[in-house]
């Protein structure tokens, strides 16, 4: 009999992961605050609740899929959460980019209950979501990890156990550290090319071939010439990530100079009312900062 799982949280990232765990043969019962899209997910052969205790009740795997900290929080502790209606020994993996002290906490919360949980974000976007190719950092008990290497395969390539509980989270931090600095030169890099004539189309291509080649050059640099944002992965999340990042750095007593300064800028695009635009969308703010206001 095929294991259930209970997916919470179907946006951009949890839709198409849920999907992919129906194409794997897993029972997936999904459940979603605005309804319209846990009924996506019955159409592609999933299920749909109407309120997590329906979704995680009996489940075996139970996955959790939505922005931030307090989200998590609420899901997993509020009166009609998990905590309350999951039965025990199912495991818990927690998708969502949070604060490593949170995942840490909330992770010895639900084992007390009875739960076996994993902190297991993940990196590659929305097309590593859909092509079932995330990257998943994952902190947890390596029994536990292993129990539930079925359903990480389902939605993942690399996948790798990092550590005790929170690591996974920890190492997502440093994921989104290098991803916006990333971001960051490379729009510095399109405003200089673009501020001198130059063929951006045949830069980028020669770039990507050499030592400054990069995913994000792959994936972002031509959003970036096209001026097209569509997320993709939020700017306000990504804002949300920066904070998660410095925080932990001050925690641990770590100067991150460059690190800062990129979260001073990408929080600055999101008060310009920009948090709803791909994180390339950076790219705005660099090109103001030059006075090349063409976005
Ligand atoms: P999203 O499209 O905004 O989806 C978030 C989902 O969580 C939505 O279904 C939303 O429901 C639900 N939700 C929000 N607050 C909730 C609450 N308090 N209680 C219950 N459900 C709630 O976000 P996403 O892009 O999929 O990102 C999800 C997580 O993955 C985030 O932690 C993000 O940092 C991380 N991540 C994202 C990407 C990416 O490329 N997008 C890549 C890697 C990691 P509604 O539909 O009702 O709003």
């Amino acid at each position: 009999m095929s294991r259930t799982i209970a997916f919470i949280g179907l946006g951009i990232m949890g839709l198409p992961m849920a999907k992919n765990l129906v194409t794997a043969g897993f029972t997936v019962r999904g459940f979603n605050r605005t309804p319209a899209k846990a009924a996506e997910l019955e159409k592609a052969g999933g299920q749909a609740a109407g309120t997590i205790a329906e979704a995680v009740d009996g489940a075996d795997v139970i996955i959790t899929m939505v922005p931030d900290s307090p989200d998590v929080e609420d899901v997993l502790t509020g009166e009609e959460g998990i905590l309350a209606h999951a039965k025990s020994g199912a495991y818990w993996i927690d998708n969502s980019t949070i604060r490593p002290d949170v995942a840490k906490n909330l992770s010895a919360q639900a084992a007390q209950k009875g739960l076996k949980p994993l902190d297991a974000p993940v990196s590659g976007g929305e097309a590593g979501a859909i092509n079932g190719a995330l990257s998943i950092m994952v902190g947890g008990d390596r029994g536990d990890f292993d129990a539930v290497s079925d359903v990480f395969d389902a939605v993942g390539k690399t996948i790798v156990l990092v550590g005790p509980a929170g690591s996974g989270q920890t190492v997502k931090a440093a994921n989104q550290l290098i991803v916006a600095g990333n971001i960051e030169l490379l729009a510095e890099a399109v405003v200089f090319l673009e501020a001198y004539g130059v063929e951006t189309d045949s830069a980028l291509q020669v770039l990507g071939g050499g030592l400054a080649g990069s995913k994000v050059l792959d994936q972002k640099g031509q959003k970036m010439l096209d001026r097209s944002f569509d997320p993709g992965f939020r700017l306000e999340l990504h804002h949300k990530d920066m904070g998660i990042v410095t925080a932990a750095a001050r925690e641990a007593g770590v100067s991150i100079p460059l690190g800062s300064a990129v979260a001073q800028l990408v929080a600055s695009t999101v008060q310009q009312g920009n948090g709803g635009l791909d994180h390339s969308g950076l790219f705005t703010v660099v090109e103001q900062l030059s006075g090349k206001n063409q976005s």
